[in-house]
């Protein structure tokens, strides 16, 4: 029997509305009890006083490139990154090599993931088969191996025919379904988000219409269908406007947003270095300003990362010839924190349930809580603590962060698993 407390923590719990200062004790993986002063005898302790004790957090959009791209990152490497960043759960995208759209590759995943994981990985399965976007996948099956949503992701579904029916499968099989919202014909051979940032650098757009026509098509499908639709890495403002008017009617429609996309405007890239490369772009400062009033408001249910490892040299090319996407795992916290927390825009349970809740509730995982009999998948963070991300150090095999050198005011402290500490400073 293996049992810890942790100490003298600030619990916030936005499932218990708990917010105190109390001692949470562990045995066997499971949360048994939460009080003050509890008895340590025979436990392992770990003091948090100062700091912040939530329900594991789960970052619901992160690429882990296993199959198929092992060189970027492994289940093994990415999974050590979410530890590190604070997330004890993450929901690894369909787009590897082969595509995660049959329950043979959902299978390597899952058993890859219980040997060589530390933190609970979920795979999202694919919509069509090869992420093609003409033949629906095995959801049916996939769901069985133990995918958690549906989704292209990196590759809008083009055909609105064709999502209608995957929208209606989804719904039978209740699992939701999440599109990387991208008109394809809009954003054609587009680098960055078209503007006068585009302009002045010379560089092809990306209009913000491709993500909003998509939105729009897939809002209607929606009530058509009745499914669990999720936006992934909302950006424009049109978009959050349109989510916000979509819940406002009763739809089962949700939404994520990643900090780049809440932190960063396409007027703070550095000209034409490819760790401002990804998609969709870095929009306005309007836009940044819509998605950070969209988190407060409730429009935008989760933050995620959408972590998308790429080896070294792949991003020291040309900006026009880098792939899209950086990594994120290990600087959510403390992007958000600066966003959204210390500028007193979000109380620390709206905080807290950003990363827990309500990703929890999209997916239906069992996860997200810290109430007795839960398991034991705990984040312990700081308010306050001065530190600088040193990309060098990352457990993650890629490097591709525009935040490397950036200073942050609290952040991840230690990261428990099944009551194991499985991360910590
Ligand atoms: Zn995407």
């Amino acid at each position: 029997m293996s049992k810890l407390v942790i100490k003298n923590g600030r619990v916030v719990d936005p499932a218990q509305n708990l917010d105190r200062i109390l001692d949470i004790g562990i045995e066997d993986g499971i949360v048994r009890e939460l009080a003050a002063d509890l008895n340590t005898t025979g436990a392992k302790i770990f003091d948090a006083t100062g700091l912040v004790v939530a329900p594991g957090f789960i970052d619901m959009h992160v690429h882990l490139r296993e199959p198929g791209f092992e060189h970027a990152e492994t289940i093994e490497s990415g999974a050590r990154a979410a530890a590190a960043g604070g997330f004890t759960s993450i929901c690894c995208m369909p787009n590897t090599k082969p595509v995660n759209d049959n329950a043979t590759v959902t299978s390597y995943i899952v058993d890859r993931a219980r040997r060589h994981a530390i933190v609970n990985v979920y795979p999202i399965g694919a919509i069509t088969k090869g992420s093609a976007g003409e033949e629906l996948a095995a959801f049916a099956s996939m769901k069985q191996a133990g995918i958690v949503a549906i989704s292209d992701d990196g590759k809008p579904v083009m055909n609105a025919r064709v999502v209608r029916r995957a929208m209606e499968f989804a719904c039978a099989l209740d699992i939701p379904l999440i599109e990387h919202c991208e008109d394809l014909h809009l954003s054609a051979g587009g680098d960055m988000h078209e503007g006068v940032e585009s302009t002045r650098l010379g560089l092809r757009g990306i209009p913000r219409s491709s993500e909003d026509v998509m939105v729009a098509r897939d809002i209607l499908l929606t009530e058509v269908t009745g499914v669990r639709y999720h936006v992934a890495h909302i950006s424009s403002h049109h978009a959050v406007d349109m989510v916000a008017f979509a819940k406002s009617r009763g739809l089962r429609v949700t939404s994520e947003a990643t900090p780049h996309h809440f932190v960063l405007a396409d007027s703070d890239m550095l000209p034409y270095d490819g760790n401002f490369k990804m998609k969709p772009p870095l929009r306005e400062r309007l836009d940044v300003k819509a998605v950070t009033q969209g988190l407060i408001s409730g429009a935008i249910d989760a933050v995620a990362t959408d972590h998308a490892p790429h080896a070294g040299d792949e991003k020291m090319q040309e900006f026009e010839r880098c792939p899209f996407g950086i990594i994120g795992l290990e600087t959510a916290i403390g992007l958000s924190l600066e966003q959204l927390y210390h500028p007193g825009h979000v109380s620390l349970l709206h905080f807290v349930k950003l990363f827990t809740t309500n990703p929890a509730g999209i997916l239906s995982l069992k996860a997200g809580t810290l109430q007795p009999g839960a398991p034991a998948d705990i984040t312990i963070f700081s308010l306050d603590r001065a530190w600088t991300y040193d990309v060098s150090q990352s457990p993650s095999k890629s490097s591709n962060t525009p935040f490397h050198g950036r200073p942050f005011k609290g952040g991840p402290v230690a990261t428990v698993v099944a009551g194991q500490i499985v991360w910590s400073l």
